[in-house]
Parts: structure tokens; C-alpha cells; sequence
């Protein structure tokens, strides 16, 4: 009898032991994050940094792409397609254009008067599409891309990052480096989405290639 009350002791015992450190969490606040619902958690600055050259989410500075394919030629696993329009012989968009990036991650596109490209740290003065004028302080510069005459409408331009193996092969090929692979927190690694879809980055901007009209720039002068 006594040895079959020690063992119900021991169990009991035993258990709560095995409970204790449940019994401590129950006190505790919630440590868990309803993720992807709240993402504040993976946004906040608490976290390691990612290393440089990180092979994060892929962007295509689309001013600066000038339709060669590279990166969807050499691209293992098929997930960029480019669709692209020849213009016709003797046709060109424009002679040559600037695009200054800004490290808003904004860029303004036309012609830098003076140099076609500007030394490095100096501000420019450029001439948009759509004439205006506009002075760019050298602090607000993050890069400026010169580009030749444009030969080719991209229609197209789209990266399927749900196939993607982040290879980084298409960064390495791409002639005028504007194929990136974010690698920085906010950008590079969170992109979680309810629908597969909308892991399809599309970057062509058909409206780039639009001429003004006079009516467009005349509104903009009355602005
Ligand atoms: S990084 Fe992705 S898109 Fe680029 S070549 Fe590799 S698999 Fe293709
Ligand atoms: S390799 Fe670069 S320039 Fe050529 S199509 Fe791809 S992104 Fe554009």
C-alpha cells in the first residue's frame, strides 16, 4: 500500500514539474507574432543586418534597361520574360538621355546640360522630357546613368519571384547593372503574399516612351 501511494506521489510530483516551466510562460506576455498579418516585428530595427551583397528580392531600374535580354537568356530556371519592339530603321525615341537616380529612390529622366555625365558629387542641372528645368542638389544623388539612343520598346519586363533561385546570374550579365538584388531589411527579404500572383513583378513603364503633348506641357506650365 505505501509503495502504491509513493508512486502516485512521484506521478503527480513529476508532473508538475514537467509543468513548471508552463505554468511560468502562462504569466509571461505573448512572444508570439501573427505573421505575415503583422509584419511590424520583421520591420523593426532590433534585427541583425543583412550582409552586403545579400541575394534578396530582384528590382530593375527599368530608365536604365535597354531591352537585351541577357538576363532572360541566361536565367536557369525561365522566370523573366521580356517583350520588346524594335523601332522602325532610322527611328530612335531620343538621342541620348540621363537618368539621375535619387536616394529617395525616385529618378528624373532627360538631359544633364554641360557633361553628358557629371562628375561624381557634383550637383546637375537637367532638361526633362517634358522641359522643364531642374536643379538637383549633389546630396540628393545617388547615381547618374548615362543611356545611348534608345532603339527598343519594352513592353514587358516581368520576374517571376516565385520561381526564382537567387542565383544571381541576370545581376551579373545585365550590361547596365540595373538589374539589382535588393540587400537591405525593408526591401530585400520580407515579400511574403496571400496570392502567388502577385509574386510577378512587372516593371515595364510603357508611359516612359509617351512623348508630351503640347496640351500635357502647356498644363504643366500653368501649374
Ligand atoms: S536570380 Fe532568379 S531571375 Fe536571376 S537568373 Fe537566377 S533564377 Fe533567374
Ligand atoms: S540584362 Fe539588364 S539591360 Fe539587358 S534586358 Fe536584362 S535587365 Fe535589361
Amino acid at each position: 500500500m505505501r509503495h502504491y501511494l509513493s508512486n502516485i506521489y512521484l506521478g503527480v510530483y513529476t508532473a508538475l514539474v514537467g509543468m513548471r516551466i508552463t505554468f511560468k510562460q502562462l504569466l509571461q506576455p505573448s512572444v508570439t507574432h501573427q505573421y505575415p498579418y503583422d509584419r511590424s516585428f520583421e520591420q523593426k530595427k532590433n534585427i541583425r543586418e543583412i550582409p552586403k551583397g545579400y541575394r534578396g528580392k530582384l528590382h530593375n531600374r527599368i530608365e536604365d534597361c535597354i531591352g537585351c535580354k541577357k538576363c532572360e537568356m541566361i536565367c536557369p530556371v525561365d522566370c523573366i520574360t521580356i517583350a520588346t519592339q524594335k523601332l522602325p530603321k532610322g527611328e530612335r525615341l531620343w538621342d541620348s538621355m540621363n537618368v539621375v537616380h535619387l536616394k529617395d529612390r525616385t529618378e528624373i529622366v532627360g538631359n544633364i546640360e554641360g557633361a553628358e555625365k557629371p562628375a561624381p558629387n557634383t550637383a546637375v542641372t537637367i532638361q526633362t522630357r517634358d522641359n522643364r528645368t531642374v536643379a538637383v542638389a549633389s546630396e540628393e544623388i545617388a547615381n547618374v546613368v548615362e543611356r545611348k539612343p534608345v532603339i527598343f520598346y519594352l513592353d514587358q519586363f516581368d520576374i517571376d519571384m516565385s520561381l526564382c533561385m537567387y542565383c544571381g546570374l541576370c545581376t551579373e550579365v545585365c550590361p547596365t547593372e540595373c538589374l539589382i538584388m535588393f540587400d537591405n531589411l525593408s526591401d530585400g527579404i520580407e515579400y511574403s503574399t496571400f496570392d502567388r500572383t502577385d509574386l510577378i513583378y512587372e516593371f515595364a513603364k510603357p508611359e516612359m516612351y509617351e512623348q508630351p503633348t503640347d496640351e500635357s506641357t502647356e498644363a504643366e506650365a500653368a501649374d
